[in-house]
C-alpha cells in the first residue's frame, strides 16, 4: 500500500535526519526518531507541524535509543517521590513506552510536570501513568493485563485504523443522515446510525432489560445495518441501556475500534459481564459469550474529554462532560469540514451534582442536537437536588430510629455512588451494606477522581475519598448478606436498580415483611419492572422457592420514593440546557423517552426556541444534509 499523504507531509515538514519512520496510532500521528538530541528537544519543531495539519503528533525513540530496562526502573524509583506510592513500572518496547502505575499520578508527573519531562528525557522512554484505584478492582486489572499483553495486536490495529481513517473515499455527493435504531420514543435499546456517502459510524448499543419479542434489542437486521460496514462505533456511557449489545457486534463480525472515555471501557466489561450471567441464571441462553466483550475490550480506544479524534475519513470525533455517570459522555460528531455537527445527548444531566459537574454547553458549532426525554413530560419536574437529599436522609433516618433497614435499589453505576457520598458528607454512622457489583464500580469511580466535580477531586487528593471511609462494607458472597439483615439498624445498596434479578430480590425476600424496614426508591423504575409495580402499590412479592414452586412474601416493609437524585435532567433541565447551548441548533431530534413525554418536550422545545422538532419513531431515517 502506498504510504498515505499524511504521513509523507509530516516527513516532509521535520528534519530528515532525525526522523527514522512516520506510523498512525488511531488518528495519532507516531514520529519515530534515531536522534537523541531531536527526541530531548522536539517541542518547537512538532508544534508547528501540528499546527498546519491540525492532528496530534506523538515523538518517540527509536528502540535502540532507549535506555536499559532494569536501570531505568531505578532511576524512576529516584526520581519521584516515596509518596507517589510507584507499585509497577512495566515496559512495551515496540512502541518505545514505560507505563508506571502509582497510587498519585500527580506526584509522578511533578509540579508543571516537570518530573515527567525529566523522566522522559533521561530515560530515553515515552512514559504513561496509570492511577492504582484506592478500592481494589479486579476488572481494571484485568483489562489493564488484556490491553498490556495484547501491545503487539494493539499496535497494528491503530495501524490499520489509522490507515482507514486517512484513506481517501471519492465521492462527488454530500449528504448525512441518522438512522433510529432503538431507544426512539422509548427508554432502553438506544442505537443510531450516522451515514454519509464515505462512512457509518454507530453510536451506542444498548439493551432494554424490561423489553421482550425481540424490543430487548436494537433493530440491526435491516438492509442498511452490516456490521461489517462501521467504521466506528462510540459509546456514549456505561448503562446497559447504551451498551449491553456492543458485543454482540463483535460476535457477529465487527472488528473495528470502540470508542468511549476510559471509565466507561472498565464499567461496560464490567457490566456486559455481569449481564452474560443473569441470561445464564435466568435460563435464557445468552446473546454473546464473554470472548466478545474481550473481543471489545481489545478493540477499546480510550478518549478523554475534550481530545479530538478522527474516527472516519469525513468525521472527527469528542466526547464531552454529560454530568450523567462516571465517564458518560456527549458525543459530538464533527461532519465533512465544517458541513455539519452532531450531539447525541442522551444521557445527561444538567446541574450540579454531588460527583459531577454539569454537562457540557460549550460548543462552537451545533446543528444537529439529538436529546433524551426520559423525565422531559410536563408532569417531570423534580424537587431540587438540596430537598431531594434532605429527603433522602429523612426516610434513612426515620428507618434508623426505629432500628430498621434500608433498602435502596440501585445501578450499580448510577446513584450508589453518589448515595454513598451524600451519606459520608453528613456524617452518617451506621454500617451501609455494598452489595456485589456496586462495590466493584465504585473500585473504578476510585481509579478515575480526574472525571469526577472538582469539589470531589479536591477532597479525594486532600485524602478525604469518600468511598473508603468504614461505614461501608462489602457483601461478596452469600453469608456476607446474611450478615447484613442481622446487624440493624443499616442500609444496604443493592442492584438491581428497577428490581429486575439481583441480590436486591433477596434482601427484598427477607426484609420485606417487617414494618420497621423500608424499601427506598431514588431512580427511574421502567414500565413492566417490580420496581414500578411496588411503586404503584402491590403489596405482595412473588419469589420462586427452592423447590420450583412460586410463593409470596407480604410487602409491609415502608416503600419511599425520592426524585431529584437522579443522573438524569427533568424537564426543566433539559430546556435550560437548550437555552444555555453555546450554538444553538438548527435542528432537535428527541429520543430516550417514553412516547408521551417524547411527544411532549419536542413540542415544547418547538414553542419555546423556534427550533425545527420531532420524536421520531425507531426505524427512522431522518436526513440532516
Ligand atoms: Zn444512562
Amino acid at each position: 500500500m502506498a504510504e498515505l499523504a499524511i504521513l509523507e507531509k509530516v516527513k516532509d515538514l521535520l528534519p530528515k535526519d532525525a526522523i527514522s519512520r512516520v506510523e498512525l496510532e488511531g488518528s495519532e500521528i507516531i514520529v519515530y526518531t534515531k536522534s537523541k538530541e531531536f527526541f530531548q528537544n522536539h517541542e518547537s519543531a512538532v508544534k508547528e507541524v501540528v499546527s498546519t495539519i491540525k492532528k496530534r503528533i506523538e515523538v518517540r525513540p527509536e528502540g535502540n535509543l532507549t535506555n536499559d530496562e532494569e536501570a531505568t526502573k531505578k532511576r524512576i524509583m529516584e526520581m519521584v517521590p516515596a509518596e507517589a506510592g510507584v507499585k509497577d513500572i512495566y515496559f512495551e518496547p515496540e512502541r518505545s513506552l514505560v507505563v508506571i502505575v502509582a497510587e498519585k499520578p500527580g506526584l509522578v508527573i511533578g509540579r508543571g510536570g516537570e518530573t515527567f519531562r525529566a523522566i522522559r528525557s533521561e530515560t530515553m522512554w515515552v512514559p504513561r501513568i496509570e492511577r492504582i484505584p484506592s478500592i481494589k478492582s479486579e476488572i481494571i486489572e484485568g483489562i489493564r493485563k488484556v490491553l498490556h499483553k495484547e501491545v503487539k495486536f494493539r499496535k497494528k490495529f491503530l495501524n490499520d485504523i489509522g490507515k482507514s481513517i486517512f484513506s481517501e473515499r471519492k465521492t462527488n455527493r454530500d449528504w448525512i443522515r441518522v438512522i433510529a435504531l432503538g431507544g426512539f420514543r422509548e427508554v432502553g435499546r438506544s442505537c443510531m446510525l450516522v451515514e454519509t456517502p464515505k462512512s457509518k459510524v454507530l453510536v451506542d448499543c444498548g439493551v432494554n432489560l424490561g423489553g421482550t419479542n425481540g424490543g430487548q434489542y436494537p433493530i440491526l437486521q435491516t438492509k442498511e445495518f452490516d456490521p461489517n460496514d462501521l467504521d466506528a462505533v462510540i459509546i456514549s456511557h456505561a448503562h446497559l441501556d447504551h451498551c449491553g449489545m456492543v458485543p454482540y457486534l463483535y460476535e457477529y463480525g465487527y472488528k473495528g475500534p470502540l470508542y468511549c472515555t476510559t471509565p466507561t471501557v472498565d464499567l461496560f466489561a464490567m457490566l456486559c459481564l455481569d449481564y452474560i450471567d443473569v441470561m445464564q441464571r435466568n435460563g435464557v441462553a445468552p446473546i454473546y459469550t464473554a470472548k466478545s466483550v474481550k473481543e471489545a475490550v481489545r478493540h477499546s480506544i480510550g478518549l478523554d474529554y475534550g481530545e479530538v479524534s478522527d474516527v472516519a475519513p469525513d468525521v472527527r470525533l469528542t466526547l464531552q462532560n454529560a454530568g450523567h455517570i462516571l465517564g458518560s459522555a456527549l458525543v459530538h460528531l464533527h461532519i465533512g469540514e465544517g458541513m455539519h455537527n452532531i450531539v447525541w445527548a442522551c444521557d445527561m444531566k444538567y446541574a450540579r451534582t454531588t460527583l459531577f459537574e454539569p454537562a457540557f454547553t460549550d460548543f462552537s458549532r451545533l446543528e444537529t442536537l439529538i436529546i433524551e426525554s426520559t423525565y422531559g413530560g410536563e408532569d417531570c419536574i423534580m424537587p431540587h437536588r438540596q430537598e431531594a437529599e434532605a429527603q433522602l436522609l429523612g426516610a434513612i433516618n426515620r428507618t434508623m430510629e426505629r432500628g430498621g433497614t434500608v433498602i435502596i435499589p440501585t445501578f450499580s453505576v448510577e446513584r450508589a455512588q453518589d448515595v454513598m457520598a451524600i451519606l459520608v458528607e453528613n456524617d452518617f454512622q451506621h454500617p451501609v451494606f455494598v452489595d456485589g457489583m456496586i462495590w466493584d464500580a465504585t473500585g473504578i469511580f476510585t481509579a478515575y477522581p480526574e472525571y469526577m466535580s472538582h469539589t470531589m477531586q479536591r477532597k479525594i487528593f486532600n485524602n478525604e475519598d469518600p468511598f473508603i471511609n468504614p461505614i461501608f462494607k462489602r457483601i461478596a458472597s452469600p453469608a456476607d448478606r446474611e450478615k447484613s439483615w442481622k446487624e440493624k439498624p443499616a442500609v444496604i445498596l443493592s442492584t438491581s436498580g428497577m428490581l429486575v434479578g439481583g441480590p436486591v430480590l433477596e434482601h427484598l425476600k427477607m426484609l420485606a415483611e417487617d414494618p420497621k424496614n423500608s424499601l427506598l426508591f431514588i431512580g427511574y423504575q421502567a414500565e413492566g419492572t417490580m420496581g414500578r409495580r411496588i411503586q404503584r402499590g402491590w403489596k405482595e412479592l412473588p419469589i420462586r422457592g427452592d423447590n420450583g414452586r412460586t410463593a409470596t412474601v407480604p410487602i409491609n416493609l415502608e416503600i419511599c420514593t425520592v426524585d431529584g437524585l437522579s443522573g438524569h435532567s427533568d424537564r426543566n433541565q433539559l430546556l435550560s440546557y437548550i437555552n444555555r447551548l453555546g450554538a444553538k441548533p438548527s435542528r432537535v431530534l428527541v429520543a430516550h423517552g417514553e412516547v408521551s413525554r417524547a411527544v411532549d418536550l419536542a413540542r415544547s422545545i418547538y414553542k419555546l426556541f423556534r427550533i425545527e422538532t420531532s420524536a421520531p419513531r425507531n426505524l427512522e431515517s431522518i436526513r440532516l444534509k
